[in-house]
């Protein structure tokens, strides 16, 4: 029998949550001799060059154009001579194209370089998506298009996520405490433009300092003209994980449930990310496209843990360098946290849009534990938030059987890790059910040509 919490779900987990980053400043580093960008950063189709090999660019000059309107265009983040357009796998196996640019160490800034005009929502969400914003709490979703929901579609409330429940990752956390004014702007300028009535930031009780400073933020700013009619309020809530999944965060924050396959949307919800808000808030008066991220980077085999902000497309390897390099030999990096992040193939990946964190880790904690039979004790259903069945899901994904895959939902996984985490098998649940999603994928495109699974 599956037990639940007193809200109906299934129980949450509790990973240690390793926030060793949390009192350290976002520091900036600058000096990088070369970065190099992919033009596919985001959910939905990346660009397509507008520069070419000799050219030289500036900070913040677009460099490749939106191939279709899901797509959000690209931004240098150096000065300097474009060297090379290459064509190159990235880390799950897609393909992308990268402008390699050799700085000039000038960073000199695009003259065009100007603070958008909204009148409207139109030319709000013209002015989102021209600076290359895509959801930076790590999933890349196009913002433009979340908060254009299709019509018929209520929304009434604005949920801003700053939950963070991610072990290690420390940025959002700091955004809070340091640009607390900007993140609330950022969500009453979606407030006022998407005609939201409502504004509620979601954050753990881990995180007391920064849920204060947001509230100090929301008092400073109470005659704010796009102030919206309900407010804007906080709510801490327990730490646990995944709480800052989004369907989660909807049915603690205001109890609503998200139908199976649909979006907030459904639900009268749209849920942004704070440091993405916080960007839009920084955009509206700046004018500077997405050209830098925030990153936590630590771990075992890192020398001087801490929160860093960079230039998108520098590499991995030179970021984990000027931040102070290594104490031992790295055996694993993971681009994200520990629960739901990806292991990097190629220490010289550059750093994308959406990374919030790097982990370096030493020998022992790259070690994986072996497997052994499942021993069908249902810990892992308990501690799925999709309410799926992932011993089922994993059987289906060995078998290569995407019928039985899709018919358990696999879809709905939103890849927590929280099955795997309590597996006393150690089973590799989410790796296995991620390679069933593929094979879902596959057959569905299979079918497109004309295939027959
Ligand atoms: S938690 Fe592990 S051992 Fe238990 S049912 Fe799930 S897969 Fe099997
Ligand atoms: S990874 Fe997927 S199957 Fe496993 S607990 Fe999370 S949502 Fe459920």
């Amino acid at each position: 029998m599956i037990r639940m919490n007193l809200l109906g779900l299934p129980r949450p987990i509790h990973p240690k949550d390793s926030k060793n980053t949390a009192a350290m400043a976002i520091e900036p580093i600058n000096g990088f001799s070369t970065v190099t960008i992919p033009l596919d950063m985001q959910v939905g189709p990346g660009c397509e060059s507008i520069v070419k090999k000799g050219d030289h660019v500036n900070v913040g000059q677009l460099l490749g154009e939106p191939k279709g309107p899901w797509s959000v265009p690209v931004h240098s983040s150096v000065s300097g001579t474009v060297k090379s357009i290459s064509d190159q796998i990235l880390s799950d196996g897609t393909h992308a194209e990268y402008v390699t640019i050799e700085s000039d160490g000038l960073d000199t800034p695009c003259p065009d370089i100007a603070p958008p005009q909204v009148t409207d929502k139109a030319s709000f969400l013209a002015a989102i998506r021209a600076s290359g914003l895509v959801g930076l709490g790590g999933a890349a979703f196009p913002v433009h298009i979340k908060l254009d929901p299709p019509p018929g579609k209520t929304i009434d409330t604005l949920i801003v996520n700053a939950a963070e429940c991610e072990p290690y990752l420390t940025v959002d956390h700091r955004i809070c405490l340091e640009g607390a004014e900007d993140a609330v702007e950022g969500a009453l300028a979606v407030a006022r433009w998407c005609g939201i009535g409502k504004v509620i930031f979601g954050i753990e009780d881990n995180k007391k300092e920064a849920a204060k400073s947001l509230k100090e933020a929301i008092r400073e700013l109470k005659d704010h003209p796009h102030m919206p009619e309900g407010g804007v309020e906080v709510k801490v809530l327990p730490t646990s994980y995944p709480t800052g999944a989004e369907k989660v965060l909807i049915r603690l924050l205001n109890g609503r449930v998200v139908p199976e396959g649909g979006l907030p949307a459904d639900v009268g919800v749209i849920v942004q990310n704070v440091t993405t808000l916080h960007f839009l808030s920084r955009y509206l008066k700046t004018g500077m496209p997405l050209i830098k991220k925030a990153i936590t980077l630590d771990g075992s085999a890192v020398k001087k843990p801490g929160n860093f902000l960079v230039p998108i497309g520098s590499a991995i390897a030179d970021v984990i360098e000027k931040a102070g390099g290594t104490r031992s030999e790295p055996a694993k990096i993971i681009m994200g946290g520990p629960m739901m992040g990806v292991a990097v193939d190629d220490i010289s990946r550059p750093i994308l849009k959406h990374n919030n964190g790097i982990l370096v880790l030493d020998e022992q904690d790259a070690v994986l534990p072996m497997e052994s039979a499942c021993i069908l004790c249902g810990r892992c259903i308990r501690a799925c938030p999709m309410r799926l069945l992932p011993m089922a899901l994993d059987k289906a994904a060995r078998a290569n059987n995407p019928g039985e895959l899709q018919d358990r939902h696999v879809m709905n996984c939103i890849e927590c890790g929280s099955c795997s985490f309590v597996c006393p098998a150690k089973r590799y649940l989410v790796q296995n059910i991620r390679f069933g999603k593929t094979l879902v994928r596959q057959a569905a495109a299979s079918r497109g040509k004309g295939g027959k699974s």
